[in-house]
Order: C-alpha cells, then structure tokens, then sequence
C-alpha cells in the first residue's frame, strides 16, 4: 500500500510540473470555492481521464494489500479515493445544468461514457468486491459505528445493484445498459431544453414563467395554445421528440432490473428506500389520489361560476366548460373573488433579495447562523452571489451560491447542488439555482408566492447540506435515501408565509413597508386554496411515474396510449393532466427520479408531521429547532431515515398530517 501511494504521488507531481490544469490540485480560493476563473473547456476532459486514472490507481492499491481487509483500508481507503475526479465532475455536472453552452453539452457528452465505464469498472470488480463482501458479511463483529455500517452497506449494495454476483455475459450486458441509459437520459434533458426554448420562443414566456403567464392570459384562446404547446413538449415529431428515447430507456431499464432479479424496475429501485416496495407507494398514492380529486372537483364548481359570469358578459362562448387551460386563470379569479388576494398586490413584498435574506434570517433564528456577503470570489456566472455561513460560536458551516435567474443554457426549474461535499475536516460549497424574475431596468427581481415557497425549499436542501457532519462523503449531507431527501426542504415551506417570518422580510420594493396584516391574513387564508388541483396533479405524476417502472415489457408499447390508460386508471378528471407528462418528465428520464416522484408527497408526510410538533411547542422553539439539527440537519444518510425521524419527533409520523395540512 505503502509503496503504491509513493508511485502516485511522483505521477502527481510529474503531472503538476507540466501542466497547468486547475481541477488537479485543491482549490486555493477562500473557502475552497472552485477557481471559475481560471476553468476553461479544454480542461474538463482530460482531468477527468487523469482522475480515472488515478483513482484506478487507488482501487489497484486497496486490492494490492496483502493485510486483511479492515474497514481502514477498505472502505475508508476507497471513500478517500478519486479526489480529482470529484473536482471536476462537481463542476462540470453542475455547470452543465446551470450553463450548459452547446460546446458544454459536446464535452458532457464525451464525458459520460467515460466516467460510466469507470464506474462500472469499479462496481463490477470482484477482487474489489471480495474485500468489502467480507467485511459486509462481519459488519456487526468489526466494532463499527453506525454510520460506518451505512458506508459500508451502501457501499455493498452499489456492487449487487450493478450486478456483482452476475455472470460475465451478464455483466458484460449490464455495462452496456448503463453506457447507453446515462447517454439516453443526457439526450433527453438536451431534446427538452430545446423544446423548452421553442416555447419561450413562440410565446416569449419562458416555462418556468409558464403558470404565472396562464393565471393572467386573458385571452382564452390564447391560453388553449399555450397550454397545447406546453403539455406536448417532447411529443411533436420533430427531431427533439422524445418518445422513442422514453421507450427504449424504459426497455434497458427493464432488462436491467430483470437481469438482477427484479420483475420491473420499480421493484429494484425501491428495494432499499424508505417505501422498501411498489406496493406501498401504489396504496400511499392512491390514498392520496382519491381525496385530491374529490377536492379538485368541488375547485371546478367554484371556478365555472366565475366562468359563468364571463359567459354572461360575453367575454367565453356559451356553454363552455372549465379546461385544463382554463384552470389557472380561474383559480386566479375564484382567489381574488373569495379572498380578494392578487399576486400582483404581494409582488412587491417579495423582492429576491429580502426574500433571501428572509430565509437566511430564520436560520438565524432557528440555529443561530452568521452570513455574510462574500465580494471577489470565483463564480461561474455573474448573476451568481455567495456568502459565508459560520455557526452561532463562529465556525465555518461552508458557503452557500444563489443562481436565480433564468437564462437559455439553464434547465428550468430549482435545484439545489454540491461543489464541495462535506466530509470530515472539509466544510461544503452548495448553490442553490432558480428561474425567477430578472430585475430589470426599474424593477428588482419581485416573487409569486410559489417562488417565495420555492426559494424556502431549496435554502432547506442547502442547510441539510450545509448543516452535515458526517465523516463520510457518501453518506454526508443530501445523499439519503430519495423518499427522505425532501424533509428538509419542505419543511422550511412551512415557515415561509408564519405571519412573524413574513414580518421580518416582506418589505415593498419601493416604500419599505412591511407587509400589511391585511395581506397576511389573505395569504394566510389562501394557504390551502387550489389544493386540490396542486395535490392531484402531483399525486397524478407520481401514479404515472410508478407506471411506467411497474412495466415488466414495452414491447408494442405506444407511449401516448400508455399514457392515456394509466391516467384513466388512476381516476385523473380531464380538467387536470399530470403535473408532467411523460415527454417532458425529466425527472423519471434525466433527472434520477425514476420510480421515486412519490417522494415528495412521501417526505411531505414527514415535513408536516414534523412541523406540527413546531406548531405544538412555537415556532422558533430552540429545542425543537436543536433537535431537528443534530437528529436530522447533521446526520445526512449517517443512519437509518424512519430512525434518525422517530429520534427527533419522539413517535412515528401520523400519515394524516399530510392531508391535513393540504386542507383535504
Ligand atoms: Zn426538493
């Protein structure tokens, strides 16, 4: 082992004498931040092909050691692997959905096979797997702690999913599966932000200003085709249509998971997830699914009188009926009707900046944290801002990036991601990324109420990141199991709109005044308004992803029709379509949600079981704010999720509290 790690480091340092490739030594920047400037395109291929290489090296040397494998210079060994490659996946993986210039996309593409290749050759090598086979086989006899353990069965898991105990013909199948999936899946994210940028580009509103644009498109016919355009993104025949990529991802998927055993690829992907089964997921849904629909059909009564009396003026033909078009231009009535709320009156209250600052200030409140701007610091884009975050005693928690503005070359939507992953003696770089209104000339970056609960989201991602500390990269921060990812995240949306939180950021743009009681009773009174639509649109995306991972065959499959049938089973009305279609369900086909878009109302039960234990003991209560933290914030995937819950909440979460916080 000794004598391996001395070869390495000569190659390194043969390697830093001649080149000048910033991704292959550690960031010297403050805070370690990614030196941005000094990354050009040219550098990311072969820094990745260096960092294969030497973590190539690094996995010969662990299976090289001729004493007997201890969880040290096993496990430990291989977790400290691979730093290089890190680096400059963390960058260009991040870039790439954030900015992804068309000669990025040409680099990411030429780097997937790559690092697929790679990872298969790791997760497919048995000397490799032998060691930690043995170790697993011991794992309660080798006097580890618990997270130790969840390193090392996570880590024994990743070889039976990739197909360890398979033969070679098998094997040699499975590596051409994920060579193939992880290019399919690429291909579909490109197809759909170019017919994400047809749509902008016909209607000159972007997709993720697509449901604000159909609340206020008077003009019906109008939202008829916008609505058309929107929901068969992917599914127009040209060439960025994606169902051919759909069906033949799903029928690698379904190869793949009857090559290791499964009957559908729902069954092995929930396997090791909170849920453990389809079935569970399919009863949870349904029992969610039910109720939203009932609600959702009493929203329609309440929108077609507002529909009625646009018929009488003359403004809509006689007799028409509510649409899926229509649904979001008549919920906007029925709420200014019933509550008189208008998104255009609380607008002003919530400018990006105060918005943030907002959230930033509740974790101050709730933990105790420091931020500070950060000026000069490396950024991949200028509309990118950073600041330090330190703990109630000063220590560095890590830095948090915002990305808030939409562009071309940025995939729709939010997310929250990782530069620097928190592991032992490392603190994180995590940004968070959005699509909301760019300021303009006269007017600052102002949020509907949805962006507000959106940036609350992903600031909750970004403290489950920030908060970890954890030993271990692969179980630090957001890598836990996907049903639990979301509890963190969506339990700051329940802070966002508490009429004291309100108070110390919602200021008008303009006066600075803060947000009249009035509208806070409005906001507060709409909490649960057009819940019944939110809640089955989501469910019905859930239902359509389970579906389609519950196929065992696609052969003859039409996709549409597929499609049709599974929405017609689920008991989806036609006032409402899945919250996304299959064509442009980038979740399931590039995003690493397949078979797990239920995880947001599955975490939803937790976030607001949760929550109502802040509600019982107050808001800013320290102790349950500190409870939260070390059992949950701090511990990443370190421990089983249903423990690390019940540690925090005393019980186990009462499924209710979802259905009852939606107001169902
Ligand atoms: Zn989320």
């Amino acid at each position: 082992m000794k004598k391996t790690l001395v070869t390495l480091s000569i190659v390194m340092a043969a390697i830093s004498c001649t080149n000048k490739n910033p991704f292959f030594s550690e960031w010297d920047t403050p805070y370690g931040i990614p030196d941005f400037g000094q990354i050009e395109e040219k550098h990311y291929i072969p820094a990745i092909e260096e960092g294969i290489r030497q973590q190539e090296a690094e996995i010969a040397a662990i299976i090289a050691n001729t004493d007997a494998p201890t969880f040290e210079n096993v496990v430990e060994a291989y977790e400290n692997s691979g730093a290089v490659l890190g680096r400059v996946t963390a960058v260009l993986f991040n870039i790439s959905e954030s900015d992804a210039t068309e000669s990025l996309q040409a680099i990411v593409e030429e780097a997937l096979p790559l690092i697929s290749v790679h990872s298969d050759n790791i997760m497919m090598n048995p000397e490799f797997f032998a060691k930690v086979d043995v170790l697993f086989k011991d794992i309660e006899n080798l006097g580890l702690n618990q997270e130790q353990k969840m390193v090392l069965k996570k880590l024994h898991n990743g070889f039976v999913k990739n197909g360890i105990a398979l033969n070679a013909e098998d094997q040699d199948r499975m590596r051409e599966i994920n060579l193939e999936l992880s290019s399919l899946s690429n291909t579909f994210g490109n197809y759909l932000l170019a017919e994400n940028n047809a749509f902008e580009q016909e209607f000159g509103v972007s997709i993720s200003e697509y449901p604000v644009a159909m609340a206020s498109e008077q003009d019906r016919a109008r939202r008829e085709k916008m609505f058309k355009a929107y929901s068969s993104r992917g599914n127009n025949g040209n060439e960025n249509d994606t169902k051919d990529l759909m069906v033949k991802m799903m029928a690698l998927r379904i190869e793949k998971a009857k090559i290791l055993g499964y009957d559908t690829p729902a069954d092995m992907i929930l396997a090791d997830k909170m849920a453990g089964n389809p079935e569970t997921v399919d009863q949870f849904l349904s029992s969610i699914m039910t109720p939203a629909v009932k609600k959702a059909k009493e929203e329609i009564k309440d929108m077609q009188v507002e529909m009625d009396k646009d018929i009488k003026a003359g403004l809509v033909a006689a007799g028409s009926k509510i649409e899926p078009w229509d649904w979001a231009y008549y919920a906007e009535k029925v709420r200014k009707v019933k509550y008189a709320l208008d998104e255009e009156q609380t607008k002003p209250y919530f400018q990006m900046e105060n918005v943030r600052q907002g959230v930033f200030d509740l974790t101050t409140r709730l933990w105790g944290l420091q931020y500070e701007k950060l000026e000069n610091i490396p950024v991949y884009h200028p509309d990118v801002e950073g600041f330090k975050v330190t703990d109630a005693d000063g220590s560095l928690i890590g830095v948090i990036l915002t990305d808030y503005f939409p562009r071309s070359t940025k995939r729709g939507g939010a997310w929250m991601t990782n530069f620097v992953e928190q592991e032992l003696g490392v603190r994180p770089v995590i940004v968070n990324v959005g699509n909301f209104a760019k300021p303009t000339a006269d007017k600052p970056s102002l949020l509907t109420l949805d962006q507000v609960e959106t940036l609350f989201h992903e600031y909750g991602h970004a403290l489950h990141g920030l908060l970890s500390q954890c030993t271990y990269p692969s179980v630090g921060g957001t890598s836990v199991p996907r049903d639990f990812v979301e509890l963190p995240s969506q339990i700051m949306e329940n802070w966002a709109f508490q009429k004291e939180v309100l108070a110390s950021y919602a200021r008008h743009y303009e006066t600075g005044e803060v947000i009249p009681d009035e509208l806070v009773a409005k906001i507060e009174a709409t909490g649960t308004f057009n819940q019944g639509f939110m809640t089955t649109e989501l469910a019905a995306a859930s239902i359509l992803d389970m579906k389609w991972h519950e196929l065992d065959s696609v052969e003859g499959l039409d996709p549409m029709e597929f499609e049709a049938k599974a929405c017609a089973e689920m008991g989806l009305i036609d006032e409402i379509i899945p919250r996304y279609r299959s064509t442009y369900f980038a979740h399931i086909f590039s995003g690493g949600y397949s078979a797990g878009y239920y995880s947001y109302l599955w975490a939803e039960v937790l976030d607001k079981d949760a929550f109502e234990l802040f509600l019982q003991k107050g808001i800013f209560d320290k102790e349950t704010a500190t409870s939260f933290r070390k059992n949950v914030l701090e511990m990443g995937g370190s421990d089983e999720p249903m423990d690390l819950y019940r540690r925090f909440r005393g019980a186990d979460p009462d499924s209710g509290a979802l259905l009852r916080g939606r107001g169902l």
